[in-house]
This record gives C-alpha cells, structure tokens and sequence, in this order.
C-alpha cells in the first residue's frame, strides 16, 4: 500500500527518504502524472511542505534564496523576485497555468530534469546554485551542472533540494524568453530560448543565451555568446550567433515537432532577441 508521510523537519525528511522507495513528492504535477502512467511506483510519498528551511523567499545581500519547495505562484507574487530576477518571472507567468502554479515548485521542475524545464532557462542565465542535501551534509549545485539527461540529475538517493540561490546581476539586463509550443497557453515548450545582454558604447559587454527542449537538457549556447562577447550586434553578428545556436544543440524528432524545425526555431529565436537587445 501506497504511504503518505507530512514531515515537519529536515532530520525527518532525510529519514524518511532513506527508506527503500520512497519518494519526494512537492507539488505532485509531474509525479502523480507518473505514477498514474505507471513510469514509477513509489511504496511511499514524502511531502516537505512543513519543512521551513524549503519553503519562502529570502534576500541576503543581493542574493535570492528561494526554498524548493515554495509553490510557483508564491514566487511569481514576490517583489524580491519580480526586481532582483525578472526574467524567472516572466517565465514563471507562462509555466503551465494558475492550478499548476498553485501547486507546483521549482524543486520539482528541476528535480523532474524535464528538458523542457521551463524554470531552468532563467535559472541558468543567472548562474543560480542549488542547495542540496542528503546524509553527507549539504553541497552546492550550479544549475549548469545539475542535469545529467531526460529525467537524470547529480542528485543521488536520499538527497534533495533544499533552496535556490540566485546571485545579485545587473540591473541593465536585457532580457527575453520565448517558448513555442503547439498552442498558445498551458503549453510544454518545443523549443525555447532565454537570454540576457548587457551592452557598453554599443558593444555587447555581457551576453547570456539558454535554450530548452532542444536537447537531453536544457543548456547555455555557449559558443553563441563567445562569439558576440565584445562585439557590435550588427547583422551579420546576430545571424552569426543564431546559426551558432542552431549549432550547439541537439534536438530530437518527437511527437510535438522534427528536430530540424527544433533547429530552426533556437536560431530564429536567438536572431530575435539578439535584434531587439540591439534595437532596445
Ligand atoms: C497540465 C500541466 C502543465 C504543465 N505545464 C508546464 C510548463 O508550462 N512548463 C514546465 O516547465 N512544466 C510544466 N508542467 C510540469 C510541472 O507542473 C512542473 O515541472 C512543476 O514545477 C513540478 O513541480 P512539482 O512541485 O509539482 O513536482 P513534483 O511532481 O512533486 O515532483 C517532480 C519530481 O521532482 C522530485 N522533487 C520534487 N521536489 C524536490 C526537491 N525539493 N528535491 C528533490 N527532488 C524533488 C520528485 O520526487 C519528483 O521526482 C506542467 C504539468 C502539467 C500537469
């Protein structure tokens, strides 16, 4: 028989997840979609949501601490977040709808290692860090660092996430997020892009560019950004860097979309914020 267990600190939670099969269900809108499907089985169900040191929105300096498992709309609603990272914000308006925000957390969009994760493309242009936990103490993550594969993390049996940490940027942030899906709300992204620029007397003096569902995870276009760091966003650069980006990833032939129209759309999507950074 399937168990339920509420635990109200982090030392029962860490016991409790020790148990063979037990599981760490958040806000369940990835987990309990599983186990219906029957792709996993747990013997018990272990809910943190009484657990303080996982819940709420912190500032301490500039940093963010977001605990994982504060429901998504709680996140959306909060002026910390909505001045020091807006980009999450914008992201977190088009994630599913208000019952899946209300209920779901970044812990689990993360954790659920998705690679349409649409949380994990803010989280990566800001450089984010994970706090993890598990018997040996705690760790930090990167989130560039975190996914492994469709489904697969660093984080190993036992272990969790405790909080998310986003480090104080720049206020002169550019910022975009796009996601094209098969219809226009409550939709998982067919690709997706995210970026942030910053520029100096016309030259681009910082540029970070992310894309999700166009490949086993969603990653930085790194060699994209490489190549604009430094440079005036004619159009020749902006071209340039999308075909890089269409480059960089790996997309895969589904039920949603082909892989070349993957492709397609992370260039496009990239020429496009790239031309509105350098128009803006
Ligand atoms: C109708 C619908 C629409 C959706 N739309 C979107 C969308 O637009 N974009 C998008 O990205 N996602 C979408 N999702 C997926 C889902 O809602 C999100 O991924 C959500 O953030 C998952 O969070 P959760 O708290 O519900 O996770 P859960 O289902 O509780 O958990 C998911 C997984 O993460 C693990 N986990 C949970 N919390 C932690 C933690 N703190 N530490 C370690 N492991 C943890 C669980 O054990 C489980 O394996 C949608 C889902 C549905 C059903």
């Amino acid at each position: 028989m399937l168990r339920y267990v509420r635990v109200d600190t982090e030392a029962d939670l860490l016991d409790a997840l020790r148990k063979d099969g037990a599981r760490l269900l958040s806000g369940g809108t990835d987990l309990i979609v599983k186990m219906r499907s029957g792709l996993v089985q747990p013997k018990s169900l272990v809910d943190p949501a009484a657990v303080p040191e996982l819940r709420g929105i912190e500032t301490a300096g500039g940093d963010l601490r977001i605990g994982a498992a504060t429901p998504l709309a709680e996140i959306l609603a909060s002026r910390e977040v909505g001045e020091r990272a807006p980009l999450l914000a914008d992201v977190l308006r088009v994630l599913g709808c208000v019952q899946i925000r209300n209920r779901g957390t970044l812990g689990g969009n993360l954790a659920n290692a998705s690679p349409a994760a649409d949380s994990a493309i803010p989280l990566l242009l800001y450089e984010a860090t994970l706090e993890v936990v598990g018997e040996g103490g705690t760790r930090s993550v990167p989130v560039d660092g975190f996914f492994l594969g469709p489904g697969r993390t660093v984080l190993e049996r036992g272990e969790y996430i405790r909080a998310v940490h986003i480090p104080a940027s720049r206020q002169d942030w550019i910022t975009f997020f796009h996601k094209v899906g098969r219809r226009r709300a409550l939709t998982i992204a067919i690709a997706s892009v995210g970026g942030l620029a910053a520029f100096s007397r016309g030259s681009v003096a910082e540029v970070r560019l992310a894309a999700g569902s166009v490949a086993p995870i969603p990653l930085r276009l790194r060699s994209a950004e490489e190549r604009l760091a430094g440079r005036a966003l004619d159009e020749e650069a902006v071209q340039r860097a999308g075909a890089l980006a269409a480059e960089e990833v790996s997309p895969i032939d589904d039920v949603r979309a082909t892989a070349r129209y993957r492709r397609e759309v992370t260039r496009d999507l990239v020429a496009r914020f790239l031309a509105q950074a350098a128009g803006a």
